[in-house]
């Protein structure tokens, strides 16, 4: 199984793929996950790519398609969150063989409400809401133990101009999978033990094809 997560910022792919991974056995490849690992090294691609970060742009895809596409060689069982986020990565993986996308569906409106509570880890793998889907302990990851934090980019400022990127560049993504025929929708605006039983019964049904 190699699948694709599409969505808005916000729409839950991280917290998706989370359970997916230990649920289904497929190994969670997040690109912005990759690119913030690049940053804590202090490199220069590092220094250069947490501007884009920081201003919420795209990174350029001389730093991202290569670095996605080293995870990903001689695999045939992932998940790949945030990424492509354009055409034009889209069409670098052509040759992966892609076997399902799934876009979650969310409207922009509950997104931006769902930022403000949005909380990330210290080690910036696991994801949390304090509302929605809040740790056991306040404060601190249940995984690894490491105090919960917000996002640079989930700062206001920042997600607007994620959302217009997101809007220009990804969005058309969307008709380029379902001209492919291999794009399901799936409705990221409910709980998220919902959304997940849902995802989880639309991969379920392409593996047993
Ligand atoms: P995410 O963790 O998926 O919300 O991504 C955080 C940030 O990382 C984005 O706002 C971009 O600046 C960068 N990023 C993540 N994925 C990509 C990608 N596929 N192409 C370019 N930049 C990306």
């Amino acid at each position: 199984m190699k699948l694709i997560l599409l969505g808005p910022p916000g729409s839950g792919k991280g917290t998706v793929s989370e359970k997916l991974e230990k649920d289904l056995n497929l190994l969670h490849i997040s690109a912005g996950e990759l690119l913030r690992e690049e940053v804590q090294k202090k490199t220069t691609i590092g220094k250069d790519i947490k501007e884009y970060i920081d201003r919420g742009e795209l990174v350029p895809n001389k730093f991202v398609v290569e670095m996605v596409k080293l995870e990903v060689k001689n695999k045939d069982n992932y998940i790949l969150d945030g990424f492509p986020r354009s055409i034009e990565q889209a069409k670098e993986i052509e040759d992966l063989g892609i076997t399902l996308v799934i876009y979650l569906e969310v409207p922009e409106k509950i997104v931006i409400e769902r930022f403000a509570g949005r909380r990330v880890c210290k080690e910036g793998t696991h994801g949390y809401h304090i509302k929605y889907l809040p740790p056991k302990k306040e404060g601190i990851c249940d995984q690894d133990g490491s105090p919960l934090v917000q996002r640079k980019d989930d700062k206001p400022e920042v997600i607007k101009e994620r959302f217009r990127i997101y809007h220009q560049e990804t969005q058309p993504l969307i008709d380029y999978y379902t001209k492919k025929s291999i794009l399901k929708k799936v409705d990221g605006a409910l709980a998220p033990e919902i959304v997940y039983t849902a995802v989880k019964k639309v991969v379920k049904k392409s593996l047993s094809r």
